[in-house]
Parts: C-alpha cells; sequence; structure tokens
C-alpha cells in the first residue's frame, strides 16, 4: 500500500493511537511515527512496544515537522493540547481527531489552530472495553466505520489523503455534520453506554441482597452490560459531559418508551411486549446483515468453560 504521511504524530498513546500506530505500520503508510501521552509510565510502555519511531515527553516536540497529527486523546482535554501544539504545526499538517463526540471538540480545538493547518475532525467507530497503550491491534478498524466531519470549505486534497488512510487501514469511511454525528452517536453509543452503567449499578446494589449471586449466575444480558460497563472512566465522563444536549435527548425518549414497558407488563398486555420485541428483533438483523456484528450464538463468544453455573 502507498506511504500517505510522511510523518504522523499520535497524541496519546491509548488504545486508539497504538491500533492506529499498528495499523499504519502493517500496511507501510507512514514514512516515521512519532508520539506521546501524558504519563512517563505510558511513554515508556510505547517505547517498549515500538509503537512509534521517536516518543517525546510533549506534544510540542512531538508535533514538529508532521504532516498528519492525530489528537487521541478523551474529548475534555483536546482544546488544552490543541493550544499546546498550535505554534509548533508544520505548514499545510492536517489536525485530525478520533474523539467519540464531534461539536464539542470543534469548538475547543479550531479557534487555536492556525489558518496553515487543516483541521478535519474524525472518529472511527470502533473500540473495546480495554484501554492504554498496550490494549491496541493493528485489525480494529477493519471491517468499521470512521466518520469525518469535514467543515465547510475543508482542502478537498487533504480530506481525501486523511480518508485514504483510514481506508488503508481497513474502514469504511463516511461524511456528516458535527450535530448529526451527535445524534447519532447519542442512539448507538452513549445512551446505551449509559444505561449498561446504570444496570450494572442496579446489579451491584442488588448483590448485597442476593449474596454474589449475581455475579455466580451472571447470564448474558447481563455479561454484555458489564462488558461495555468497564469502559474507561474518563473518556465516558467527558463523552456525557460533552454531548450533552443529545444524550438527553435520547434518554427522555428511552425512559418513555420504559415506562410504556413498564406499564405493558404490569397491564398484562403481552400483545404489546411480543409486537415490541418483534421490531427489535429486526434491528439486529439489520446490524448483522450490514456486516457489523455475527449472529454465531452467544455474539462469537469463544465456548470458555464456565467457572460456575451455565
Ligand atoms: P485511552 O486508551 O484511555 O488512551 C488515552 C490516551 O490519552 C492515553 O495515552 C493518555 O495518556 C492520553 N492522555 C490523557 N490526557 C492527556 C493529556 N492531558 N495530555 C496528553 N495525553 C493525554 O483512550 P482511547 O480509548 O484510545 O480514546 C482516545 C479517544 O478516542 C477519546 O477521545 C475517545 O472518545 C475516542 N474513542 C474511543 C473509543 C473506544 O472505544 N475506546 C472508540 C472511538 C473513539 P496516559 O496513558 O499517560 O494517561
Amino acid at each position: 500500500m502507498a506511504q500517505r504521511y510522511q510523518r504522523v504524530a499520535l497524541i496519546g498513546l491509548g488504545l486508539i493511537a497504538s491500533s492506529m500506530a499498528l495499523a499504519m505500520r502493517r500496511a507501510g503508510l507512514a514514512g516515521e511515527i512519532t508520539g506521546t501521552a501524558r504519563s512517563r509510565e505510558t511513554r515508556e510502555i510505547a517505547r517498549e512496544l515500538g509503537l512509534c519511531d521517536q516518543v517525546f515527553d510533549t506534544a510540542a516536540e512531538a508535533v514538529k515537522g508532521a504532516d498528519l497529527v492525530v489528537l487521541a486523546v478523551p474529548v475534555g482535554v483536546m482544546g488544552a493540547l490543541a493550544q499546546e501544539i498550535a505554534p509548533h504545526l508544520a505548514e499545510g499538517a492536517t489536525v485530525t481527531d478520533v474523539g467519540s463526540v464531534k461539536q464539542a471538540v470543534i469548538d475547543a480545538v479550531a479557534p487555536h489552530l492556525p489558518e496553515h493547518a487543516h483541521f478535519i475532525p474524525g472518529h472511527p467507530l470502533a473500540g473495546t472495553e480495554h484501554s492504554g497503550p498496550r490494549s491496541g491491534f493493528a485489525e480494529l478498524f477493519v471491517n468499521r466505520w470512521c466518520l469525518l466531519v469535514p467543515p465547510p470549505g475543508t482542502d478537498a486534497e487533504a480530506l481525501a489523503r486523511l480518508r485514504a488512510l483510514w481506508e488503508d487501514m481497513g474502514a469504511h469511511v463516511d461524511e456528516m455534520d458535527a450535530a448529526h454525528h451527535d445524534l447519532v452517536l447519542a442512539v448507538t453509543s452513549h445512551a446505551p453506554h449509559l444505561i449498561a452503567y446504570t444496570m450494572v449499578g442496579v446489579a451491584d446494589d442488588m448483590r448485597r441482597v442476593t449474596d454474589q449471586e449475581v455475579i455466580k449466575y451472571s447470564a448474558a444480558g447481563f455479561r454484555d452490560f458489564t462488558r461495555i460497563a468497564a469502559s474507561d472512566p474518563t473518556m465516558w465522563r467527558d463523552v456525557f459531559l460533552t454531548n450533552r444536549e443529545a444524550t438527553l435527548e435520547i434518554l427522555g425518549r428511552f425512559t418513555e418508551e420504559l415506562f410504556a414497558l413498564q406499564r405493558a407488563i404490569r397491564t398484562g398486555d403481552g400483545d404489546h411486549l411480543h409486537a415490541y420485541f418483534t421490531r427489535t428483533r429486526a434491528i439486529r438483523r439489520g446490524i448483522i446483515d450490514a456486516g457489523q456484528d455475527t449472529d454465531a450464538p452467544d455474539f462469537g463468544r469463544m465456548m470458555a468453560k464456565p467457572k460456575s453455573g451455565g
């Protein structure tokens, strides 16, 4: 595959950045990869793993001479980092990010960047509940969507180059505006995460009542919630604080539906429940048909021997 950038600077070296480093290396997409992270420990691990050609102590050093800079830090710190790197950006460099929220990132980052840089926000819809530099893998983006949110008037060549990079890492690329992105993600990711956090919180309270049986007999539904609810607390705090309006809108609708289902259960309205579950089953089918999940039993989990129960 063709080299897309001469020098890529990764700011933050967690799950997403380390996966990008491995994917870019595997396909030869970057002449050189530099990186930095907040803590000495993460920088040391990145050096030990050989994620980057050079790991710097500061973001300012890492971006020097880079033709692509990727902000791969929690959404809440992107503005401060943009301010820090702005004076050190090379002429014509592209600055992108991978944050889970787009409008807040644009508001925080864009005002700091110089005229000579191209700012093209992005969001790969790919992740796991793991974080940190050891959690990355080169295949993370394969067959996943990456949404780019180019501001009006974005340089066409810079956009095409960034799109090609994501495609070469295995992703499908789409473009949309920031408000639409934030609403879609509130439905497909942000509200579901909050619901999972809540359900696991409730189960944790119940654990005291049921004497650990919630954990011991953990069934598929609850286990899937616990996986989602194990996601990084800093990242998710920032997502909810920065995608507030859209998340609250979806949670409002969710609460109304929940009340309707609660009422159907109370009044014994089986027709309502059956019709509802038939409709939702069709959504699952649509996701599988779109190649975004597998219909293997148990979500394709390896059939590990259960420690207890069954
Ligand atoms: P992560 O594994 O927790 O890594 C975050 C990285 O950011 C760490 O290397 C951390 O450094 C660094 N960092 C934090 N604060 C910093 C600061 N002030 N200055 C410099 N570096 C700082 O996170 P991630 O999962 O890769 O997420 C990164 C971004 O991708 C987030 O904006 C998130 O919303 C987005 N995203 C995540 C997922 C997902 O599922 N995880 C999916 C799509 C997009 P230390 O290790 O030294 O603390």
